[in-house]
């Protein structure tokens, strides 16, 4: 394999972002010779500053302009080259001197940068999952005009990837992803709606930042990674099944043809598919903790339960419906996620604006960039300013 790659980092200080940082210093204790290139930031310029110090990248990308120049402040004769807002980071993005874009951005702003990489022929290891959730068909047809590679880091899209190896297409029957179900799995319908902030963002299983941990407790995450799956395999959302696995040690499972299936297993940690994205399709070593069986005791299986986490049949549906039906129910709830992380609505209410969101925007087939842009500013507009639209049951939410 490639013994030396030089990787940036789109989000670095983030959740995956510092978690791929720490697989990089690890995999280089096993044998590889990866060097951290770039490192991209919104804001978190203090984080950022000793991520500097510890992995000495060429530069850094602030996104965050007033952030830009207090980080400035904080150089003192180190070589590095500082770039700040949307027109930093594209430059980086074109024609930044790395291999590999870990692609970690939480959200749609993710998506140029992605695209702009992919652009530039580099292989991308894919986290913001949101990025082929509103454009899969644009990004992929721009990896494959510009001989880009792009690799799943989602657990469950890196499980399905590895059960893959050495199969053909042909022999695939069907894709089934595992999920948690989140800390509500147990909860009545009635009780949802009453569930705080600080129940939402305590996950069973996985340690992860505020958006995901909040689309984990809706099963959006599923929905979105259903839609993902899609994208990255060319199956159609009828050979892609969800069941619920609240051990999380199997990762997602793929069904052949005759009947046999196949399984990724491992501890929950990211480290371990961010690892298999920098590998691929090889292996290096680690030190992360392994699946002990003795103690694991049962692995159990049920399917999700529709009617009480609807967000999950809303994703199959704007799958389904195709054009910018993806981009608004991502954009939807981006924003009511963001707005009960804000205390202002319940958790019940993400599900329904999303939906209320999904039924009054007309969606656009086969969009261009601009039109997948353009369903997202109508959705976030139509959420935000739900009274301005005079729809009653978000303006009524909103305001309570
Ligand atoms: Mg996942």
């Amino acid at each position: 394999m490639t013994k030396s790659r030089r990787i940036a980092i789109l989000g670095s200080t983030g959740s995956i972002g510092r978690s791929s940082l720490d697989v990089v210093t690890s995999m280089n204790e096993h044998g590889t010779d990866y060097n951290i290139a770039y490192l991209v930031t919104n804001k978190n310029v203090d984080l950022l500053y000793q991520q500097v110090k510890k992995y000495s990248p060429t530069g850094v990308v602030i996104i965050d302009e007033e952030k830009a120049s207090l980080f400035r402040s904080y150089l003192n004769g180190e070589k590095l080259k500082v770039y700040s807002g949307e027109t930093g980071l594209m430059e980086v993005m074109s024609a930044g001197d790395f291999d590999v874009l870990i692609s970690s951005l939480v959200g749609f702003v993710g998506l140029r940068p992605t695209l702009e990489a992919l652009k530039a022929g580099k292989t991308v290891a894919l986290a913001n999952k949101e990025t082929l959730v509103v454009a899969g068909e644009i990004v992929k047809r721009t990896a494959r005009e510009h001989h880009a590679t792009l690799l799943p880091i989602d657990s469950e899209h890196s499980a399905i990837l590895q059960c893959f190896a050495g199969e053909e297409k042909k022999s695939i029957s069907k894709l089934i992803l595992t999920a948690s179900g989140g800390p509500f799995l147990h909860k009545e319908k009635s009780e949802l709606e009453n569930v705080t902030v600080e129940e939402a963002l305590n996950h069973p299983n996985w340690r992860m930042g505020r958006k995901i941990t909040i689309d984990s407790a809706t099963l959006m995450n599923k929905g979105l990674e259903v839609i993902e799956a899609h994208h990255l395999f060319d199956l159609p959302p009828d050979r892609i099944e969800v069941v619920i696995h609240p051990q999380s040690i199997i990762h997602s499972m793929v069904e052949f043809v005759d009947g046999s299936i196949k399984a990724q297993l491992g501890v929950p940690d990211m480290k371990i598919p961010i690892q298999y994205a920098l590998t691929y399709p090889e292996r290096v070593g680690s030190a992360y903790k392994r699946v002990d069986f003795a103690k694991v005791n049962q692995l159990t299986f049920m399917p999700p339960d529709f009617d009480r986490f609807t967000l999950i049949k809303s994703a199959y549906e704007a799958l389904r419906s195709g054009g910018t039906a993806p981009a608004i129910l991502n954009a939807a709830n981006e924003e009511a996620v963001e707005l009960f992380l804000q205390r202002k609505i319940r958790f019940t209410d993400i599900a329904e604006i999303v939906d209320e969101a999904l039924n009054s925007i007309p969606s656009t087939s086969s969009p261009g960039i601009e039109e997948i842009f353009e369903a997202d500013s109508a959705a976030r507009d139509f959420v935000s300013a739900g009274a301005a639209l005079n729809n009653r049951n978000v303006s009524e939410r909103l305001h309570k």
